[in-house]
This record gives C-alpha cells, structure tokens and sequence, in this order.
C-alpha cells in the first residue's frame, strides 16, 4: 500500500506532528464522531485522558490547546496560527471550549458549538502510563448531563501527523492498493524502477496518478513547496525569542540579514550558510506554532525545506534557470523524498516517541539526500545510495528535548542534518549506486536501535540534553 505524498507531507501547525498535529487530528476525529452519533447537543461534559510521551512532554509541544483545537472541529490543515491564537488568548481569559463549533454541517451553525467548562488544567495526565500500542496515548469521553458515557475513544499519535483510533488501522488516507508500482521495500522500488525504466520520482508520480488526476498532484505539490517557503519567509519576519520560557534566541533573522550583506553574489562558497538558514528558519517557525508541513515530522520540518534550497539554488538543474524548470525540479525532489519516506513508515518508524530522533530527522535527512540526488541526475541506485549514506551517519540520534520544547536540539539538528543530506548525494553521485550496505540494512537497523534505546532518549524528558542542561 502506497502512503500518498499528501500524507507524508501535510500542512499543519508547530510545533510537533506527533505532540501537535497528531492530537488535533484526535480531537476532530472525536467530535466528529460524536457529531454523528449521540448528537453533540447531548454532550454536557468531557474527561480527557493523556498518556506517556504526550503527557509528559505534552506542556512544551502545545498538546493539551491542540486538543481543545480539534474538539471545536478546527482541521489541521486548514487553521491559520492567528486562528489558533484567537483561541488560546479566549481560552486564557476564561472563555468556554465551544465543543464542534468549527465542525459545521446540519447540527450547528458554523460558529457556535456546544458552549463546556472545560479547559487545558481539566486535562488527566499521565506522563508514566504508556499504553500497549503506542507511548502517544489519548483518550477522549464525551459525558451526559448525568455523568453517563456516550463517546469514548482511545487514540495513539503514532508520528508525523498520523493518528490510529484503538480498534482500527490508522485513519491516514491512503492511495488504493492499485497503485501501478507497488513496493514496501527499498529493492522492490528498485525492482519497479529497473523494470518500467522509470525514476524513482518517476514511480512516486505514476502511484499518485493512481488516486488523483495529475494536474491535482502536481497542483498538490506546488502548494506542499509554496507553505514551506512561506513557512521560511515568516520566520525570516520575527525577532525576539521563541516562546516557552527557554529563552532561545531567534537566529534566522539575523543571520539572513548578514548573508544578503556578504553573499551578493550568491557564491557557492556560501551554499551552507544558506541551508543552514533555511533549515533555522522553518524549525524557528515550528517552534512558534506557525503554519508548517510536516516533513515527515514537524521536529524534522526543516530539512527537505533547506535540502530543497541548495537543489533551486545551486544543482545545475536548477541554476540559472527558470521558475518553471525549478518547479519541475521541486516536484522531482518532493517524490523522490515521499517515495523514500514510505520505506521508513513501512519499515521502521518516523518517530521520536518511537524510536528516538533517528526515526525524525534521521529519516528526514534520508529523503532529502534521495531527492537531492533524483535532481542532480542519479540514477535509482545512486539515489538509494544518498538515502542509505544520510540514515547510516544519523544512526543512534536520541530524542531529548529541552523542556520538553522543539527548540534545543531540534533547530540546529536539522541544519545539521540538512548539510549530512547534501553530503550523502554528493558521495553517492560520485559512485555508480553499487553500495555495501543496502537501504533496507539501514532502515531495519534504524528500526532495531530504536527498539534498543532506553525509554529515556524517546521524547520522554527523562534523559539526556532534557536532564543535563538546565532549563534557564
Ligand atoms: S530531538 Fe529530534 S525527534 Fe526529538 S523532538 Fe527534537 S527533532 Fe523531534
């Protein structure tokens, strides 16, 4: 089964897909549900219940106000930062949760919603109960005006946006398994390139067809880069410090500022500075709660952004040539990247929670550096090959934020990362694709350490950086 771009890359809000998106999507799935059965007018009260990683790390990603999001029926991908901060300030001032009031439909007008006392210290914590399926646990009870059940629905945000409801698979669109070119493994993608002739990102646009017309992927597509930049662009707008009481410095701002000073010229001598930048750039506007696609996770958000900067700016594919040649390239470049990405999902895991930040940026790095080789002209094996290179030398990465924050290390880790990426495709441009170590090794590799890691480096807060650095 095909895992769409539009689900490996999806436009939401910061700061984290699991911590963020994922229990938003929870929410609005809820109120949905309840909506459609026992009628939202019935509901008088609400018991949330939060588990393992979400909970303990859940203050610093903004996961109890996202919740509350998704319970008014707000959507992921269509809410507006201002939007979700109109909420939070009415919230803070007292206002009621407005239980589906975005929902719409024939039960309530738009904008209204049942009014509840209910707010974010409501919430039950549970930072030490993992549940069996997933340590992202949530769940959600919608009570009557006598205290009986009439929803009750347990759902796990299992990494990079995508949620499961207990008792079914997850809830993600996914393309129908008559996808022209199916694969779960990195030689079987190799295997459907090597048979139809086609690239990788050749194969990822001919699955996609299978479910939309092009002109809608590739409309898609575009849309998926243009947030990504603006993402970058709004954050180049800031000043100050990120939000969260750790008191880190916004750097994007003035690093651009310095560069288009002494890059007039645009040198390749500067490449690095640029992508450093971008990747900055898009995780200090995660980190801010800004509008962002998640790629494949908001902690990783940064790096197919910055990768896909030095491949507009500096692959001879791109330099020097028109928009319409660079949006080919991008399109190119985000398939590639998707088509990468469905190995890790299928194989492994994109997240923290799961198996430490290997699974996120890790796995970040990996598409990028395939999609960055897919634009300087690698055939599949040597794509395969910058994919595998990225994920060998990101082997082992720990997940343990600061304050439970996406800011430390999780900005500069993803510049990092972005650099590894370019890397990854330059070595494996220079070899013909034959390689010792396949990209399967690598993902189940990837896969087993995370098994391995304790408890403690998975987005717990429990170890590393998150106890050995002091908050302020
Ligand atoms: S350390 Fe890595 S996995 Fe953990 S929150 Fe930061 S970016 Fe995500």
């Amino acid at each position: 089964m095909y895992l769409s771009i539009f689900d490996l890359f999806s436009v939401g809000l910061g700061p984290s897909s699991s911590h963020t998106v994922g229990p938003m999507r929870a929410g609005a799935d809820f109120v949905r549900r309840v909506h459609d059965g026992a009628g939202l007018a019935s509901v008088a009260g609400l018991r949330v219940d939060v588990y393992g990683s979400l909970a303990a790390t859940g203050h610093g990603h903004g996961t109890f106000p996202a919740i509350l999001l998704g319970l008014e029926g707000f959507r992921v991908e269509e809410i507006l930062p201002e939007q979700a901060e109109a909420r939070y300030a009415a919230w803070d001032a007292g206002a009621p949760l407005l239980l589906g009031a975005q929902l719409g439909g024939s039960q309530l007008p738009d904008g209204e919603g049942v009014a509840l006392d209910y707010h974010v210290a409501d919430m039950i914590q549970h930072p030490l109960t993992v549940l069996p399926r997933h340590t992202n646990g949530l769940r959600l009870q919608a009570l009557g005006a006598a205290g009986e059940v009439l929803a009750d629905e347990t759902y796990f945000s299992i990494g990079g946006g995508f949620i499961e409801r207990l008792g079914e698979e997850a809830s993600v669109e996914h393309l129908e398994s008559s996808e022209p070119y199916p694969f779960d493994t990195g030689a079987e993608l190799l295997q459907r390139c090597r048979e139809s002739g086609l690239s990788i990102s050749e194969v990822a646009l001919a699955n996609e067809c299978a479910a939309r017309p092009r002109e809608e992927v590739l409309a898609g597509i575009d849309h998926l880069w243009d947030v990504m930049e603006e993402c970058k662009d709004s954050a180049l707008r800031r000043s100050g410090t990120l939000p969260g009481g750790l008191n880190v410095r916004r750097r994007a701002p003035e690093w651009h500022a310095r560069l288009l000073a002494e890059d007039t010229k645009r040198d390749f001598e500067y490449w690095q500075e640029w992508v450093n930048l971008v990747a900055l750039a898009v995780n200090e506007e995660n980190a801010t709660g800004g509008r962002i696609v998640t790629a494949p996770t908001n902690g990783a958000a940064g790096i197919i952004p910055a990768v896909g900067f030095y491949a507009t700016h500096y692959a001879k594919a791109c330099r020097g040539l028109g928009e319409e040649v660079k949006r080919e390239q991008v399109r190119r470049y985000l398939l590639t990247a998707a088509a990468i990405g469905n190995l890790y999902k299928k194989q492994a895991s994109i997240s923290g929670a799961e198996v430490g930040c290997q699974g996120e940026v890790g796995s970040a790095s990996s598409m990028a550096a395939a999609g960055l080789a897919e634009v300087l002209g690698g055939t599949p094996e040597q794509v395969s090959n910058a994919a595998e290179i990225a994920m060998e030398h990101n082997l082992g990465l720990t997940c343990d934020p600061i304050g439970g924050l996406v800011q430390i290390p999780c900005i500069e880790r993803n510049a990092i990362a972005s650099a590894k990426a370019v890397n990854a495709s330059r070595m494996a441009m220079m070899g013909d694709g034959d390689h010792r170590v396949s990209l399967d090794e690598v993902i189940i590799t990837m896969r087993e350490t995370g098994k391995d890691m304790l408890d403690k480096y998975k987005e717990t807060a429990r170890g590393g950086l998150a106890v050995n650095v002091v908050e302020c």
